[in-house]
């Protein structure tokens, strides 16, 4: 068989993860909280499975799910979406974003990528015979630089991914990046991909600068949420995309004829769940607090914080420590420590090493100091 994707091995958050089981390693890797969900989002799911909630759900997602939802958007961003033409609920972010880039890609077209960047863009992307076209964050605050994007478009460039809050980095856009993103897309045909799978892991107040918040943003936007990242359950594999009218009807064509629906009873739960603005409003906060907590227990390590103002990560710089490359030293670091992390350059296709990892902070208090306690010698 001809490989599709020759260049693409097993995603890092696989390897990591494995690693770190493979020599009992405290996991800070791949995403994901080892704290309980929602007791009260959990017992939903029981009633709706009992409710008898158990088979096809519309094939677009739920109606009162997605109702739930455009009132959601509407309470925050200040956005008329429509539930019926505008929101279809996905098995998951990942998916979102694929069949986003299915729907618009033709082989030869470019799409502005932005690195460190989440590891399923490019793949996604290439898999439609599309091109990545890849430019660096400014190091150390992962910024964008708006003049290196504007020499970056040309005629083939059908869509640029923005992702904030940013995996893998904690960064988020602020409302002059939006103004630059707006200059640079008005008049053109380019479609934004944004992934806010981390809307509401936000901190420090900043406010979560959407795409749906801004008309001429949104009116060319498929904005991937998903509900797994948000409520503490990542192995739901559940969330939603949010794009116009007749960008979801072609989006639509494709989901129907791949997964066509998903998950009922969690969709049923969901609906109810979201009716309680509490739910979503205090995510940020206890987030931040891990964040925090986290922050200070590093402090009596040799490494070094760079900012993180929203997700479930902050990076590190050992540079302190040793001068090894990212993924030696993040190997070293989970066989003789015993502490897993992700190496930032693994979210690059270009060869960038600058002595960062990536640590999850989505964790219980006491995961969080014993991994610390095993770096405090390094
Ligand atoms: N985008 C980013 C930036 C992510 O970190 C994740 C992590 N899971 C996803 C998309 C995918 O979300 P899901 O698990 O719902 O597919
Ligand atoms: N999004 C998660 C992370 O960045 C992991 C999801 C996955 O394993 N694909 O760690």
């Amino acid at each position: 068989i001809t490989s599709k994707l020759p260049n693409v091995g097993t995603t890092i958050f696989t390897v990591m993860s494995a690693l770190a089981a493979e020599h009992k390693a405290i996991n800070l890797g791949q995403g994901f909280p080892d704290y309980p969900m929602s007791a009260e989002l959990a017992g939903l799911v029981d009633k709706a499975m009992r409710d008898g909630f158990n088979q096809y759900v519309h094939m677009n997602g739920y109606i009162p799910l997605r109702e739930a939802l455009a009132e959601k958007v509407q309470y925050l961003y200040g956005t008329e979406v429509h539930p019926d033409t505008e929101i279809t609920i996905t098995p998951g972010g990942t998916y979102a974003l694929f069949t986003a880039f299915a729907t618009i890609l033709n082989p030869g077209d470019e799409v502005i990528v932005f690195e460190p960047a989440y590891d399923c863009y490019i793949p996604q992307i290439e898999l439609m015979g599309a091109k990545a076209v890849t430019m660096n964050l400014l190091f150390p605050e992962y910024r964008i630089d708006w003049n290196t994007v504007r020499a970056k478009v040309t005629e083939r460039t059908r869509a640029i991914v923005i992702n904030t809050p940013h995996n893998p980095t904690g960064a988020v856009l602020s409302a002059a990046d939006i103004k630059e993103l707006e200059s640079i897309v008005e008049g053109t045909r380019i479609v934004l991909i944004a992934d806010e799978v981390y809307e509401h892991l936000i901190f420090d107040g900043l406010p979560h600068e959407s795409v749906l918040k801004y008309p001429a943003l949104r009116a060319r936007a498929f904005a991937c949420f998903s509900f797994g990242k948000v409520y503490n359950c990542t192995g739901w594999k559940l969330g939603y995309c949010i794009a116009p009218a007749p960008l979801m009807a072609e989006f639509r064509k494709i989901h129907q004829f791949n997964a066509f629906t998903c998950d009922t009873p969690k969709q049923v739960a969901l609906a109810e769940f979201l009716k309680d603005r509490s739910q979503y409003l205090e995510l940020g906060k206890q987030l931040q607090g891990k964040r925090d907590h986290f922050q200070q227990l590093m402090a009596g390590t040799r490494f070094t914080p760079l900012p993180s103002h929203g997700s479930y990560f902050q990076i590190y710089s050992y540079k302190d420590i040793s001068d090894e490359p990212e993924k030696d030293f993040a190997i070293r670091l989970t066989k003789e420590a015993g502490v897993a992390t992700i190496p930032v350059s693994s979210f690059y296709r270009a060869p960038v090493d600058n002595g960062v990892l990536r640590f999850c902070f989505s964790k219980k208090e006491e995961t969080l100091a014993a991994a610390v306690e095993r770096l405090r010698d390094l």
